[in-house]
């Protein structure tokens, strides 16, 4: 594996991206923090500290690199710009300068459209891909959206969002001031409420650079169905539980044509609505590894989230019958571990997966802090229903520790 992978961001994503990497041989150096999770786990490389939002910092990490990755979209995507498009200049031994070229996977241009949740909506609808009729919010006009849109309706932060922190369900009119307020300093845009009947998701591994083949050059995995409390994703049941095989090809065809129309490699998590008539719409798109993908670890095990993220960026993505990468067991079910009321709420749940013939922990080596994500655990099923008793009394526990 010769080509040296940068990466902006190092969570878990990007922790479990360098778990997929060690066996590949290939060699991930990661921009952030020191010490945090991707950089614990991964001695192979010399790292650079500092924040992925630095651009001179960005500069560093493309210096010792061949191509740039993220596990957030949340970075400065005009140094991103200037690195694809005129390479990062380096200083030899002897003083001497010249220019590198590094290639920046996905596009700097995927990042900048999705990171803004209003342009990625406008980019997906002026694609034919529907989403849920979004409006830009101009000063505190909410009365006026409340109108258009009707109540409930969701104010959303155009940026920086995840776990739902940048949402506010206005229920009424009498929500505005506190919406706005709780919001405030945010850019903002609304949506109409989603009555939805369930949520689905589809991870997507893009393996060229253009759009012009209609997501011909895209490879879907099997469908889930998401469980989200309080907007953070709390459960992940592959395959979905009450959702027609005709539904799920439905909704992978849509995935793949919503990831299609963006430019560059690798994977992306595509989080729908299954609306009440049948009708599936997009609610938002990751570019990068994505918590709906983490049953992959165990559901694919030849081919994980992870694992595909690197071989699509670095050209190397197997091709798939059908364009599909089938889930391996017949059934997974993934249960994210939030952190609870004290550092060691979530001990007992922990031990409990331990202790679980069929379950996978995955500890993060985060602190813990109420409502963060820590880890998560996978079951694995020979059935949905054995799938689903196994973990029944881990969502239990779960649920009794929640801050
Ligand atoms: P993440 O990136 O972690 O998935 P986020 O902060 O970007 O989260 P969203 O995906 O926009 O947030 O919303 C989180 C959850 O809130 C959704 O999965 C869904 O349960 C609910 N939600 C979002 N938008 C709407 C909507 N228009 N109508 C109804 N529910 C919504
Ligand atoms: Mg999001
Ligand atoms: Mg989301």
């Amino acid at each position: 594996m010769e080509r040296r992978i940068g990466l902006l961001g190092g969570g878990q994503l990007g922790q479990m991206l360098c778990e997929a990497a060690n066996p590949l041989g290939a060699k991930i150096w990661v921009l952030d923090a020191a010490g945090s999770p991707a950089k614990q786990i991964n001695a192979r490389t010399s790292h650079v500290d500092g924040s992925f939002t630095d651009p001179e910092k960005i500069r560093e990490l493309a210096r010792q690199v061949d191509i740039l990755t993220v596990e957030i979209e949340h970075v400065d995507t005009h140094v991103l710009e200037e690195i694809a498009e005129r390479g990062v200049q380096v200083t030899a031994a002897d003083g001497s300068k010249s220019v590198k070229t590094v290639e920046v996977q996905p596009s700097w241009k995927t990042i900048r459209t999705i990171q803004d949740k209003y342009l990625q909506k406008d980019h997906l609808t002026r694609g034919g891909v529907k989403t849920a009729v979004s409006m830009a919010v101009e000063g505190s006009n909410l009365e006026a959206v409340g109108r258009e849109l009707g109540y409930p309706f969701m104010l959303k932060s155009r940026k920086d969002a995840y776990d739902g922190r940048g949402n506010y369900p206005v229920k009424s009119s009498a929500d505005i001031s506190d919406a706005l307020e709780a919001l405030a300093g945010k850019s903002l845009y609304a949506e109409k409420w989603a009555n939805f009947r369930l949520e689905l998701a589809v991870m997507v591994v893009k393996t060229e650079n253009d759009t012009s083949d209609c997501g011909k050059s895209t490879i879907a995995y099997s469908v889930v169905e998401t469980v989200h409390e309080d907007s953070v994703c709390k459960l992940v049941y592959a395959p979905p539980r009450d959702v027609s095989v005709i539904v799920q090809q439905e909704a992978q065809d849509l995935a793949r044509k919503a990831v299609g129309s963006f430019p560059g490699k690798g994977v992306f998590g595509v989080e729908l609505f299954l609306l009440p008539d049948g009708e599936l719409i997009v609610n938002e798109i990751a570019p990068r590894p994505h918590n709906s993908g983490h049953w992959t670890i165990e559901g694919c095990p030849t081919m994980s989230q992870f694992k595909s993220q690197l071989l699509a960026i670095l050209g190397l993505m197997p091709s798939f019958p059908n364009s599909t990468i089938p889930a391996m067991f017949p059934a997974t079910v993934m249960l994210n571990i939030l952190g609870g009321k004290t550092q060691t709420s979530h001990n007992k749940l922990m031990n409990m997966a331990i202790a679980a013939p069929a379950g996978a922990l995955h500890m993060y080596g985060k602190d813990s802090k109420p409502g963060r994500k820590i880890g998560h655990i996978t079951v694995i099923g020979s059935s949905l229903s054995e799938a689903e008793a196994l973990i029944a009394p881990l969502i239990a526990v779960a649920d009794d520790i929640r801050a």
